[in-house]
Protein backbone atom coordinates (compact mmCIF):
# COMPACT_ATOMS: atom_id res chain seq x y z
CA UNK A 1 0.00 0.00 0.00
CA UNK A 2 3.19 2.28 0.25
CA UNK A 3 4.33 1.37 -2.83
CA UNK A 4 2.73 3.92 -5.05
CA UNK A 5 4.86 4.64 -8.23
CA UNK A 6 7.07 1.16 -8.39
CA UNK A 7 5.40 -0.47 -10.86
CA UNK A 8 1.74 -1.37 -13.07
CA UNK A 9 -0.61 -1.85 -9.87
CA UNK A 10 -0.95 -1.55 -6.05
CA UNK A 11 -0.75 -5.08 -4.98
CA UNK A 12 0.62 -5.91 -1.81
CA UNK A 13 3.13 -7.85 -3.63
CA UNK A 14 5.23 -6.54 -6.79
CA UNK A 15 7.73 -8.40 -8.60
CA UNK A 16 10.61 -6.52 -10.41
CA UNK A 17 12.80 -8.82 -13.01
CA UNK A 18 16.20 -7.17 -13.60
CA UNK A 19 18.37 -8.85 -16.56
CA UNK A 20 22.17 -8.39 -15.79
CA UNK A 21 24.48 -7.84 -18.65
CA UNK A 22 26.39 -10.97 -20.32
CA UNK A 23 29.51 -10.90 -18.12
CA UNK A 24 33.36 -11.63 -19.95
CA UNK A 25 33.84 -14.97 -19.22
CA UNK A 26 29.99 -15.65 -20.66
CA UNK A 27 30.75 -13.83 -23.89
CA UNK A 28 34.52 -15.41 -24.27
CA UNK A 29 32.91 -18.84 -24.05
CA UNK A 30 30.32 -17.55 -26.22
CA UNK A 31 27.25 -18.32 -24.00
CA UNK A 32 23.52 -17.39 -25.83
CA UNK A 33 21.44 -15.00 -24.33
CA UNK A 34 18.35 -16.56 -22.84
CA UNK A 35 16.39 -13.80 -21.25
CA UNK A 36 14.95 -11.03 -23.13
CA UNK A 37 12.95 -8.10 -22.02
CA UNK A 38 9.88 -7.89 -24.54
CA UNK A 39 8.66 -4.32 -23.00
CA UNK A 40 8.35 -3.16 -19.54
CA UNK A 41 6.35 -5.78 -18.13
CA UNK A 42 7.29 -9.27 -20.14
CA UNK A 43 10.30 -11.14 -20.56
CA UNK A 44 10.77 -14.17 -22.52
CA UNK A 45 12.64 -17.01 -22.03
CA UNK A 46 14.50 -19.76 -23.91
CA UNK A 47 13.63 -22.91 -22.65
CA UNK A 48 14.48 -26.68 -24.25
CA UNK A 49 10.60 -27.02 -25.34
CA UNK A 50 10.52 -23.16 -26.59
CA UNK A 51 10.26 -19.67 -25.42
CA UNK A 52 8.32 -18.86 -22.44
CA UNK A 53 7.10 -15.42 -21.78
CA UNK A 54 6.46 -14.50 -17.99
CA UNK A 55 5.14 -10.78 -16.89
CA UNK A 56 6.35 -8.66 -14.12
CA UNK A 57 5.57 -5.38 -12.75
CA UNK A 58 8.36 -4.25 -13.52
CA UNK A 59 11.11 -5.57 -16.39
CA UNK A 60 14.62 -3.48 -15.94
CA UNK A 61 17.04 -4.67 -18.95
CA UNK A 62 20.67 -4.96 -18.65
CA UNK A 63 21.00 -1.24 -19.53
CA UNK A 64 19.64 -0.04 -16.20
CA UNK A 65 21.60 1.48 -13.94
CA UNK A 66 22.00 1.44 -9.76
CA UNK A 67 19.90 4.36 -9.93
CA UNK A 68 16.78 3.06 -11.44
CA UNK A 69 16.81 0.13 -9.12
CA UNK A 70 16.20 2.43 -6.11
CA UNK A 71 12.54 2.25 -6.20
CA UNK A 72 9.93 4.83 -5.20
CA UNK A 73 8.94 2.60 -2.20
CA UNK A 74 12.00 3.20 -0.03
CA UNK A 75 11.54 6.61 -1.06
CA UNK A 76 7.38 6.81 -0.39
CA UNK A 77 7.51 5.03 3.32
CA UNK A 78 9.28 2.42 5.53
CA UNK A 79 6.78 -0.56 6.31
CA UNK A 80 8.60 -2.13 2.86
CA UNK A 81 10.49 -5.21 2.74
CA UNK A 82 12.40 -5.64 -0.49
CA UNK A 83 14.60 -9.19 -1.18
CA UNK A 84 16.13 -10.17 -4.38
CA UNK A 85 15.74 -13.77 -5.53
CA UNK A 86 17.53 -15.31 -7.80
CA UNK A 87 20.23 -18.31 -8.39
CA UNK A 88 23.62 -17.98 -7.92
CA UNK A 89 25.36 -15.46 -10.56
CA UNK A 90 22.12 -13.86 -11.26
CA UNK A 91 22.73 -10.19 -10.04
CA UNK A 92 21.25 -10.13 -6.54
CA UNK A 93 24.10 -8.79 -4.37
CA UNK A 94 24.98 -6.64 -6.82
CA UNK A 95 21.68 -5.45 -6.60
CA UNK A 96 21.14 -5.12 -3.00
CA UNK A 97 24.41 -4.41 -2.12
CA UNK A 98 26.34 -3.17 -5.37
CA UNK A 99 29.74 -4.20 -6.52
CA UNK A 100 33.06 -5.35 -4.64
CA UNK A 101 34.87 -1.61 -4.66
CA UNK A 102 31.06 0.38 -4.40
CA UNK A 103 31.14 1.81 -7.89
CA UNK A 104 27.85 0.88 -7.86
CA UNK A 105 26.34 1.27 -4.57
CA UNK A 106 22.81 -1.21 -4.76
CA UNK A 107 19.49 -0.77 -2.77
CA UNK A 108 20.67 -1.34 0.37
CA UNK A 109 23.60 1.65 0.85
CA UNK A 110 21.07 3.84 -1.74
CA UNK A 111 18.56 3.05 0.91
CA UNK A 112 20.52 4.85 3.73
CA UNK A 113 21.24 7.76 1.83
CA UNK A 114 17.43 8.06 0.91
CA UNK A 115 16.11 7.18 4.48
CA UNK A 116 18.32 10.28 6.00
CA UNK A 117 17.34 13.16 2.92
CA UNK A 118 13.41 12.23 3.85
CA UNK A 119 14.56 12.92 7.35
CA UNK A 120 16.20 16.31 6.56
CA UNK A 121 12.88 17.36 4.17
CA UNK A 122 10.97 16.55 7.03
CA UNK A 123 12.84 17.85 10.06
CA UNK A 124 10.65 20.85 10.75
CA UNK A 125 7.49 18.45 11.09
CA UNK A 126 9.15 15.65 13.48
CA UNK A 127 11.95 14.19 15.14
CA UNK A 128 13.74 10.81 14.15
CA UNK A 129 15.52 7.89 15.27
CA UNK A 130 16.88 5.40 13.09
CA UNK A 131 18.34 2.30 14.62
CA UNK A 132 19.31 -1.18 12.80
CA UNK A 133 19.93 -4.69 12.95
CA UNK A 134 22.00 -6.76 10.47
CA UNK A 135 21.78 -10.73 10.23
CA UNK A 136 22.75 -13.35 8.51
CA UNK A 137 20.46 -16.72 7.76
CA UNK A 138 22.88 -19.62 7.66
CA UNK A 139 21.87 -23.45 8.24
CA UNK A 140 18.22 -22.24 9.71
CA UNK A 141 20.72 -20.74 12.38
CA UNK A 142 20.21 -16.66 12.64
CA UNK A 143 23.50 -15.19 13.24
CA UNK A 144 23.94 -11.12 14.37
CA UNK A 145 26.05 -9.70 12.02
CA UNK A 146 27.69 -6.95 15.02
CA UNK A 147 29.02 -9.89 16.69
CA UNK A 148 31.96 -11.22 15.36
CA UNK A 149 32.03 -14.68 14.18
CA UNK A 150 35.63 -15.23 13.89
CA UNK A 151 35.61 -17.22 16.91
CA UNK A 152 32.40 -19.30 16.40
CA UNK A 153 33.52 -20.98 13.12
CA UNK A 154 34.37 -23.90 15.78
CA UNK A 155 31.03 -23.47 17.58
CA UNK A 156 29.20 -23.87 14.78
CA UNK A 157 29.89 -27.35 14.55
CA UNK A 158 29.49 -27.89 18.99
CA UNK A 159 26.05 -28.17 19.44
CA UNK A 160 25.78 -26.95 22.93
CA UNK A 161 28.13 -24.47 22.77
CA UNK A 162 26.68 -21.61 24.26
CA UNK A 163 26.09 -18.76 21.26
CA UNK A 164 24.25 -16.15 21.39
CA UNK A 165 21.06 -16.86 20.29
CA UNK A 166 18.54 -14.73 17.49
CA UNK A 167 14.87 -15.87 17.30
CA UNK A 168 11.99 -14.52 15.41
CA UNK A 169 8.88 -13.47 18.07
CA UNK A 170 6.21 -11.99 17.64
CA UNK A 171 4.62 -9.15 19.83
CA UNK A 172 1.34 -8.45 21.28
CA UNK A 173 0.74 -6.03 18.36
CA UNK A 174 1.39 -8.78 15.81
CA UNK A 175 4.82 -7.39 14.74
CA UNK A 176 7.50 -9.39 14.06
CA UNK A 177 11.03 -9.06 15.56
CA UNK A 178 14.24 -10.87 15.65
CA UNK A 179 14.69 -11.22 19.67
CA UNK A 180 18.26 -11.08 20.88
CA UNK A 181 19.71 -9.41 17.97
CA UNK A 182 21.75 -6.50 18.51
CA UNK A 183 20.24 -3.05 17.79
CA UNK A 184 22.67 -0.14 17.04
CA UNK A 185 21.67 3.46 16.33
CA UNK A 186 22.21 5.45 13.43
CA UNK A 187 22.77 9.10 13.31
CA UNK A 188 23.98 9.54 9.90
CA UNK A 189 23.65 7.50 6.43
CA UNK A 190 27.33 7.69 6.79
CA UNK A 191 27.16 6.06 10.53
CA UNK A 192 24.23 3.66 9.12
CA UNK A 193 26.79 2.37 6.22
CA UNK A 194 29.81 1.73 8.35
CA UNK A 195 27.30 -0.66 10.46
CA UNK A 196 27.00 -1.70 7.53
CA UNK A 197 30.19 -3.01 6.22
CA UNK A 198 31.11 -3.78 9.56
CA UNK A 199 28.25 -6.31 9.31
CA UNK A 200 28.99 -7.20 5.70
CA UNK A 201 33.03 -8.74 7.13
CA UNK A 202 31.10 -10.80 9.89
CA UNK A 203 29.01 -13.16 7.01
CA UNK A 204 30.54 -16.54 6.26
CA UNK A 205 32.52 -17.26 3.60
CA UNK A 206 32.44 -20.75 1.82
CA UNK A 207 35.95 -21.29 0.83
CA UNK A 208 35.11 -24.44 -1.50
CA UNK A 209 32.44 -22.60 -3.25
CA UNK A 210 34.58 -19.37 -4.07
CA UNK A 211 31.05 -17.46 -3.69
CA UNK A 212 31.24 -15.29 -0.94
CA UNK A 213 27.58 -15.20 0.91
CA UNK A 214 25.65 -17.18 -1.77
CA UNK A 215 24.47 -19.56 1.02
CA UNK A 216 23.42 -17.44 3.23
CA UNK A 217 20.69 -14.68 3.57
CA UNK A 218 21.29 -11.20 4.48
CA UNK A 219 18.80 -9.66 6.22
CA UNK A 220 18.85 -5.56 7.45
CA UNK A 221 16.39 -4.40 9.12
CA UNK A 222 16.20 -0.16 9.63
CA UNK A 223 13.63 0.64 11.84
CA UNK A 224 12.45 4.45 11.85
CA UNK A 225 10.88 6.35 14.56
CA UNK A 226 9.00 9.28 13.94
CA UNK A 227 7.95 11.89 16.67
CA UNK A 228 5.24 14.59 15.56
CA UNK A 229 6.25 18.02 16.81
CA UNK A 230 2.60 19.17 16.60
CA UNK A 231 0.96 16.58 18.42
CA UNK A 232 3.71 14.08 20.23
CA UNK A 233 2.44 11.23 18.51
CA UNK A 234 4.84 8.62 17.64
CA UNK A 235 5.48 6.28 14.80
CA UNK A 236 7.68 3.23 13.64
CA UNK A 237 8.34 1.90 10.58
CA UNK A 238 10.32 -0.76 9.36
CA UNK A 239 12.36 -0.93 6.67
CA UNK A 240 13.49 -4.40 5.93
CA UNK A 241 16.46 -5.24 3.17
CA UNK A 242 17.27 -8.86 2.28
CA UNK A 243 19.78 -10.76 0.14
CA UNK A 244 19.15 -14.55 -0.16
CA UNK A 245 20.58 -17.19 -0.95
CA UNK A 246 21.24 -18.65 -4.32
CA UNK A 247 18.11 -20.64 -5.62
CA UNK A 248 19.42 -23.23 -7.67
CA UNK A 249 18.60 -27.20 -6.25
CA UNK A 250 21.19 -29.10 -4.43
CA UNK A 251 21.47 -31.68 -6.78
CA UNK A 252 22.55 -29.87 -9.33
CA UNK A 253 25.42 -27.66 -7.77
CA UNK A 254 27.36 -30.84 -7.07
CA UNK A 255 27.71 -29.89 -3.78
CA UNK A 256 29.23 -32.65 -0.44
CA UNK A 257 28.05 -32.97 3.22
CA UNK A 258 27.92 -30.00 5.14
CA UNK A 259 27.15 -27.93 2.04
CA UNK A 260 24.63 -30.58 1.05
CA UNK A 261 23.21 -29.25 4.60
CA UNK A 262 23.57 -25.53 3.61
CA UNK A 263 22.12 -26.35 0.41
CA UNK A 264 18.71 -27.88 1.83
CA UNK A 265 18.29 -25.87 4.63
CA UNK A 266 18.53 -22.76 1.97
CA UNK A 267 15.73 -24.56 0.16
CA UNK A 268 13.26 -25.21 2.64
CA UNK A 269 13.65 -21.59 3.67
CA UNK A 270 13.34 -20.81 -0.19
CA UNK A 271 10.45 -23.29 -0.86
CA UNK A 272 8.90 -21.54 2.62
CA UNK A 273 9.10 -18.15 1.16
CA UNK A 274 7.50 -19.26 -1.77
CA UNK A 275 4.24 -21.16 0.13
CA UNK A 276 4.11 -17.37 2.41
CA UNK A 277 3.90 -15.20 -1.41
CA UNK A 278 1.65 -17.71 -3.41
CA UNK A 279 -0.94 -17.56 -0.08
CA UNK A 280 -0.26 -13.32 -0.30
CA UNK A 281 -0.50 -13.31 -3.72
CA UNK A 282 -3.85 -15.50 -3.75
CA UNK A 283 -4.86 -13.85 -0.50
CA UNK A 284 -5.51 -16.57 1.41
CA UNK A 285 -6.68 -16.26 4.89
CA UNK A 286 -4.04 -18.03 6.17
CA UNK A 287 -0.41 -17.10 5.40
CA UNK A 288 2.10 -19.79 6.75
CA UNK A 289 4.62 -17.22 7.54
CA UNK A 290 6.40 -19.75 9.98
CA UNK A 291 6.37 -22.90 8.57
CA UNK A 292 10.36 -22.50 7.62
CA UNK A 293 11.15 -23.33 11.25
CA UNK A 294 7.97 -25.83 11.50
CA UNK A 295 9.42 -27.60 8.50
CA UNK A 296 12.68 -27.57 10.00
CA UNK A 297 11.32 -29.60 12.88
CA UNK A 298 9.47 -32.22 10.73
CA UNK A 299 12.51 -32.67 8.83
CA UNK A 300 14.25 -33.35 11.84
CA UNK A 301 12.14 -36.08 12.83
CA UNK A 302 11.78 -38.00 9.49
CA UNK A 303 15.80 -37.84 9.02
CA UNK A 304 16.24 -38.71 12.87
CA UNK A 305 17.99 -41.86 11.77
CA UNK A 306 20.76 -40.13 9.51
CA UNK A 307 20.90 -36.89 11.94
CA UNK A 308 20.98 -38.16 15.00
CA UNK A 309 18.65 -36.50 17.41
CA UNK A 310 17.93 -38.20 20.54
CA UNK A 311 14.67 -39.96 20.64
CA UNK A 312 13.49 -37.48 23.75
CA UNK A 313 13.99 -34.77 21.71
CA UNK A 314 11.80 -36.59 18.90
CA UNK A 315 9.50 -37.73 21.21
CA UNK A 316 9.29 -33.39 22.07
CA UNK A 317 8.86 -32.56 18.42
CA UNK A 318 6.12 -35.20 17.77
CA UNK A 319 4.12 -33.16 20.99
CA UNK A 320 4.99 -30.15 19.01
CA UNK A 321 3.51 -30.95 16.10
CA UNK A 322 0.42 -32.76 17.17
CA UNK A 323 -0.29 -29.51 19.08
CA UNK A 324 0.22 -27.50 15.77
CA UNK A 325 -1.72 -29.49 13.55
CA UNK A 326 -4.25 -28.83 15.98
CA UNK A 327 -3.92 -25.55 15.85
CA UNK A 328 -2.59 -25.22 19.51
CA UNK A 329 -0.06 -22.17 20.41
CA UNK A 330 3.20 -24.20 21.31
P1 LIG B 1 24.32 -13.26 -6.97
O1 LIG B 1 24.42 -12.43 -5.72
O2 LIG B 1 22.91 -13.41 -7.48
O3 LIG B 1 25.02 -14.58 -6.83
P2 LIG B 1 26.04 -11.27 -8.09
O4 LIG B 1 25.29 -10.04 -7.68
O5 LIG B 1 27.24 -11.61 -7.29
O6 LIG B 1 25.07 -12.51 -8.18
O7 LIG B 1 26.40 -11.10 -9.64
C1 LIG B 1 27.28 -11.95 -10.35
C2 LIG B 1 28.28 -11.10 -11.14
O8 LIG B 1 27.61 -10.33 -12.13
C3 LIG B 1 29.05 -10.12 -10.27
O9 LIG B 1 30.38 -10.03 -10.74
C4 LIG B 1 28.32 -8.81 -10.48
O10 LIG B 1 29.16 -7.70 -10.27
C5 LIG B 1 27.83 -8.93 -11.93
N1 LIG B 1 26.55 -8.24 -12.14
C6 LIG B 1 25.36 -8.64 -11.67
N2 LIG B 1 24.37 -7.81 -12.06
C7 LIG B 1 24.96 -6.86 -12.81
C8 LIG B 1 24.47 -5.70 -13.51
N3 LIG B 1 23.17 -5.37 -13.51
N4 LIG B 1 25.40 -4.94 -14.16
C9 LIG B 1 26.69 -5.27 -14.17
N5 LIG B 1 27.23 -6.34 -13.54
C10 LIG B 1 26.37 -7.14 -12.86
MG1 LIG C 1 25.13 -13.00 -3.85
Amino acid sequence: EILQHGGRNERKIRVFCRIRPVNRSEATQGGAVVVDKLDDYSVTVETPRGPREFQFDKVLGAEASQEDLLMQSVIDGYNVCIFAYGQTGSGKTFTMVGDKDQKNPGIMPRSFNAIFDIMRENSSKSDFKVSTYMLELYNDRLQDLFVSQAGEAHAQTQPHSPTRRVEIKRNRKGVVFAQGAETKDASSAQELYALFQQACANRHISATMNVESSRSHLIVGIMVESKNLANGSVNTGKLSLVDLAGSERAAKTGAKDHQLKEANSINKSLSALGDVISALSAELPHVPYRNSKYATRVKAITNNAQRNVDSREVAQLKEVIVKLKSGQTV
